[in-house]
């Protein structure tokens, strides 16, 4: 199997697979139970929470636990649009971003909240100067994301949260959760931040937000005492600790990792490129993890369907789109053709050369079978 769908999901390492199972084991007990068990329990929560600061360099952040990066981004939206209504209505976001922000801001128009989708440049950049001209006194959040999932494009957001700064009343969330493990990330540059265990080869059901100590939200859910007053619910000590194991593997390594996958991407884009109805979506501020291509007149659903035969991953866009059509790629090209017919490679650290090599030799003869029908 060849799997290059690692954007959707990746597969768990078994090395956090196992710190999973010890937790289960060895520490049944409820973090917020007041007998030895519950002691142990909590315990070791504060030491993995205290590692994932570490790990991360946080000081005046705080981390709450989430189910994944869906919950992380409804905590903020909705948490900050609760508490700050009366500041102003205002929130602003890019069209690159992902299900989970595009329909809670849905939800939120219907609640009276003014929306306004940023524009996008040619190399999928956020317009600065279209930002500066939305941006006002009534924009009590601006929510881009780090790296899309579709287009794989690295934002520049120290440059947007200069211009966020000179509004004290609204705040920056970076939804990090393509970008988390892949490039290094200054958490000052931001208010909030989204991520997801099972991005970076962790547990499915886990994932943070991250915010800064000084900055209060409403809750979206409450509940009994948990590890954070933001979240109720008894604290999933397993996945906590799992959480812990997967961010140790990955973020000492993210420049290792990065020129490797680097190596990848210019093997398989330049075997693409060979064919002349190929368009490569990526664009140079794209970042190596993510190639994305159209093949002219053919539907990418087919083409996933025929590389699957040969176990091959890959994938049409974002697996969580609500859409077949992507609004992310529409936003770049202005084209239907292209935004209908995107398909998605995503790679991992773990990928290989050998499995580069092999896709590169059924996309050549899948490519001619497709071509000749
Ligand atoms: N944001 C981005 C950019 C994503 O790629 C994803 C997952 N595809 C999410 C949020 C949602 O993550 P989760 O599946 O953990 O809820």
């Amino acid at each position: 199997m060849i799997y290059f769908d690692n954007s959707a999901t990746t597969i768990p390492d078994e090395r956090v697979i196992e710190t999973f199972n010890k937790t289960c084991v060895n520490y049944p007990g409820n973090v917020n139970s007041l007998h030895s068990l519950g002691i142990k329990s909590k315990e070791l929560e504060k030491y993995a929470t205290d590692k994932i600061k570490k790990l991360l360099n946080l000081s005046s952040e705080e981390v709450i636990y989430t189910s994944g990066a869906t919950e992380a981004n409804n905590t903020v939206l909705k948490g900050i649009c609760s508490r700050y209504r009366e500041r102003g209505n205002h929130i602003i976001v890019s069209p690159l971003e992902h299900s989970s922000i595009i329909e809670t801001c849905n939800y939120l128009e219907r609640k009276g909240f003014i929306i306004d989708y940023v524009k996008v440049k040619d190399d999928g950049l956020i317009d600065i100067d279209d930002l500066k001209r939305l941006i006002n006194d009534k924009t009590i959040l601006v929510s881009i994301s780090y790296v899309d999932s579709e287009l794989g494009i690295r934002q520049k957001i120290k440059d947007i949260k200069k211009i966020v700064d000179d509004y004290p009343k609204c705040y920056l969330h970076v939804d990090g959760t393509q970008a988390i493990g892949k490039i290094e990330i200054d958490f000052n540059d931001m208010d909030f931040f989204s991520m997801s265990g099972h991005k970076i080869f962790g547990m499915k059901g886990i994932g943070l937000l991250i915010k800064k100590k000084n900055i209060v939200i409403d809750n979206l859910i409450h509940g009994g005492k948990s590890s954070s007053v933001y979240r109720g619910g008894t604290p999933p000590l397993p996945l906590i600790t799992s959480l812990m194991r997967a961010l140790e593997l990955i973020i000492p390594n993210i420049k290792d990792n990065y020129r490797h996958v680097e190596e990848l991407n210019k093997i398989l884009v330049d075997g693409l490129k060979k064919y002349d109805k190929v368009h490569i979506n990526s664009t140079d501020r794209s970042i190596p993890y993510i190639i994305n291509f159209s093949i002219e007149n053919i539907k990418p659903e087919t083409f996933i369907h025929a590389m699957e035969e040969k176990e091959i991953y890959i994938s049409t866009r974002s697996a969580c789109s609500t859409s077949d059509y992507s609004k992310a790629i529409y936003a770049v090209y202005g084209d239907d053709k292209i935004a209908s017919s995107s398909i998605r490679i995503s790679l991992c650290y773990k990928n290989t050369l050998e499995e580069v090599k092999k896709f590169t030799e059924v996309f050549g003869e899948i490519y001619s079978k497709l071509m000749l029908k």
